[in-house]
């Protein structure tokens, strides 16, 4: 059947209705909106000033559709970006169904594993798997905190302890260990992706289903009035990272005796043979 003129005029004018609704939120979403959020972290409370500053749609093959969110957060690690699995609403605001639980990745960076895929560690496939579970629930976010390389130690750290891995065969505890011995093995803090939680309007009281298999990253909740508990999952093991696992389990013993005092997020990259070493 073919279409009236009528029906074709009207057609045309719900596309260009819709075409001027979508220009209206893509310059809406250029127009920086900042705001301060109060949380506490290891008894310690700040007043993060959260910037957004863009938002647009982008389309992963390994998990679908998100929102990705760009933000500053007037913290150590500046830059965090957000993709969001759902819908948003003409403020930009990601649309939440309060009584369903929220599935959340608070995804430390790795550029050398996530941008570069280098195979010695699995940071790459732990967030393509968070983006796959996320897009499976419908309803989710993975913060990105990029500049949280090594633990937090930052790129140049990072790329040193490669060096002493590819070269020594040690793995990632034990190389950090060799390079600094009275550093500390995690200088991560997570009191900016809090804010930035806030910022999209998931405030607590929350029902959270926390992505990690880190206690570290779990605290931080109960202590800013979020309901969370600890969703664990895992990736397959590639043969590369499969060799650097068993040459952690052969030190092992070493390990123990060098970390025994250490955080629980070392004594977890070593209890789980998975090589998370930005878990
Ligand atoms: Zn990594």
């Amino acid at each position: 059947m073919p279409e009236s003129a009528e029906e074709k005029a009207a057609e045309r004018s719900a596309r260009a209705q819709a075409n001027r609704s979508y220009l209206e939120l893509a310059r809406r979403s250029l127009t920086e909106e900042s705001a301060r959020h109060e949380v506490t972290e290891g008894g310690v409370t700040r007043r993060l000033l959260v910037t957004r500053r863009g938002v647009g749609p982008i389309a992963t093959p390994f998990a679908g559709e998100f929102f990705m969110f760009d933000f500053e957060v007037d913290d150590q690690w500046r830059k965090y970006s957000v993709l969001f699995k759902g819908e948003i609403d003409q403020h930009l605001r990601p649309k939440h169904e309060p009584e369903l639980p929220l599935l959340l990745r608070i995804d430390s960076g790795c550029e050398t594993g996530q941008v570069f895929h280098d195979t010695s560690c699995e940071c790459g496939a732990q967030m393509h798997r968070a983006l796959e579970l996320i897009n499976e629930s419908g309803q989710g976010l993975l913060i990105s905190i990029p500049r949280q390389d090594g633990r937090g130690m930052g790129l140049p750290f990072k790329l040193a302890t490669l060096t002493v891995q590819t070269e020594m065969g040690l793995d990632t505890v034990r190389a950090a260990a060799l390079l600094d011995p009275q550093g500390e093995r995690d200088k991560r803090t997570y009191s900016g992706a809090i804010a930035v939680l806030m910022f999209l309007g998931f405030s607590p009281p929350l029902e959270i289903l926390l992505l990690t298999n880190n206690e570290l990253k779990h605290a931080i909740f109960p202590e800013n009035g979020y309901d969370a508990t600890l969703n664990p999952f895992s990736t397959s093991v590639t043969s590369e990272v499969r060799l650097h696992l068993e040459a952690k389990k052969r030190d092992l013993g070493h390990h123990i005796d060098l970390y025994d005092s250490e955080t629980d997020a070392n004594q977890d990259a070593h209890n789980h043979n998975e090589g998370r070493e930005n878990e």
